[in-house]
């Protein structure tokens, strides 16, 4: 067995793992810092961010932006100091040049999420910051002097230990072990489930409106009362509903039964206004094809789905049109109801909702109120965010400060 004694040891090499260290070995040089993380190599998942192209914060981040019990307090503290403009000064001190697009999301100017990862091993580097990886974590055990770890026939003595393992699926769906750790140390967790996914639904249409993209209003509503809507760009698939906003509702849809999506292609009309509006419409394309009342509005495979949504018979001619049949259509233009099916898995999902509760920590230092000198960032705690850079923010922001504060 293998002995080892280090300042501090940090579980997980993920984003708030490998910012902490650097910021823990830049404070202190004397200090031995070392990352043990269960994957071949560190930082994989920021490769597979913001589309490759990793969408590293927010420019206007805000506890608004956050959910998990409690977490509206330590945001508000955190970004006191640990906001977009300070992580930022930290990549740009290590060579990062970024720019921000309208929405305030921040992305490298390469547009390539290696950029990011780069940058953070050379600080790594630069700090002589010790990486073990492959690492089977067994046993944890609190000591006088503060932490052993076994791993790997390998015993390591460590006086501050911080727990940055993420959530509970790595970003190819397998079980990334955080879980293990938490139980390990006896954290309390909340309930998980997956965040920023597409949202699965019940519908015999959705299949002819695959790989259609789409600006629209969508709600979520449970028994008729909306839970959350958000514009933007819908995408479909063959059974799913996609796109950034969706992921925005996601965190909801998978947490209860029996939702409803609705769509609204043209929110800022009433019912009464598109329903005069086909009518107008009929008027202008008298005996055409009922298809060619809605052409220069929405793509010819929209229509059709719309149309067979409303059981027409697509062959129909506009002047046939019953009055029922332009009171379906209307009511699917006004807003198109999708029913919410099987939760999303976790495979798909961007983020896990919940995780350690947040009352196990101090709200300032992210200091573990059951074990001294032990920490959580990232992740792993009960704190997820809306789609837009807001999740990497938080995990830089958590890891610099309990880096910087060690
Ligand atoms: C496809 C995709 C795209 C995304 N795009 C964006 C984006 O553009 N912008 C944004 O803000 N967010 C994005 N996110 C979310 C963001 O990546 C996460 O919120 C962020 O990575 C969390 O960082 P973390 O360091 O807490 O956890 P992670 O990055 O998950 O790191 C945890 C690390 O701990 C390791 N680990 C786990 N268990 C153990 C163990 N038992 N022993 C040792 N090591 C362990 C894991 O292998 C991993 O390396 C995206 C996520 C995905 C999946």
């Amino acid at each position: 067995m293998k002995e080892k004694k280090v300042y501090a040891t940090i579980i997980g090499g993920g984003e708030a793992g490998m910012i902490c260290a650097c910021t823990a070995a830049e404070k202190s040089k004397d200090n031995k810092i070392l990352i043990l993380e269960k994957a071949d190599r560190i930082g994989k998942k920021l490769l597979v961010t913001g589309n490759g192209k990793c969408n590293l914060t927010n420019l206007n981040s805000s506890s608004n932006n956050y959910h998990g019990k409690g977490c509206e307090n330590l945001i508000n503290i955190l970004y006191q100091k640990y906001n977009p403009q300070y992580i930022l000064k930290f990549f740009e001190n290590n060579g990062l040049i970024t720019a921000s697009d309208i929405k305030g999301r921040v992305y490298p100017i390469s547009k390539y999420a290696g950029s990011v990862l780069d940058v953070l091993r050379y600080a790594l580097n630069k700090n002589h910051v010790e990486i073990e990886c492959d690492c089977n974590i067994e046993r944890i055990n609190k000591t006088k002097w503060g932490f052993e770890i076994n791993y790997n026939d390998t015993i390591v003595k460590t006086k501050k230990l911080i727990i940055a393992t993420g959530g509970k699926f790595d970003y190819k769906g397998a079980e990334s072990g955080s879980c293990d750790i938490i139980n390990m140390l006896n954290f309390k967790k909340t309930q998980l489930s997956p965040a920023l996914s597409p949202i699965y639904v019940k519908s015999n249409i959705i299949h002819q409106l695959k790989g259609i993209r789409m600006s629209a209003k969508v709600t979520l509503k449970k028994d008729g009362k909306e839970i959350k809507s958000e514009y933007g760009e819908v995408q479909f698939t063959n059974n799913a509903l996609s796109g950034i906003c969706i992921f925005n509702l996601s965190r909801y849809a998978n947490k209860t039964d029996d939702c409803i999506v609705s769509v609204q292609f043209l929110p800022e009309m009433s019912y009464n206004e598109i329903f005069s509006m086909l009518k107008n419409r009929i008027k202008l394309f008298n005996k055409d094809n009922i298809s060619d009342i809605f052409i220069g509005m929405f793509r010819k495979n929209l229509a059709k789905a719309i149309i067979n949504s409303c059981k027409i018979n697509e062959n129909k001619n506009t002047a046939d049109l019953t009055d029922n049949e332009i009171k379906a259509l209307a009511k699917v233009l006004y807003s198109w109801d999708f029913k919410t099916t099987v939760k999303s898995d976790f495979k798909n999902a961007q983020v896990t909702a919940g995780g350690v509760y947040l009352n196990e920590i101090d709200k300032i230092t992210f200091e573990s109120k059951k074990h001294k000198d032990l920490y959580i960032i990232g992740e792993a705690l009960d704190i997820d965010a809306d789609c837009g850079g807001y999740n990497l923010q938080f995990a830089f922001a958590s890891g610099m400060k309990v880096g910087e504060n060690l």
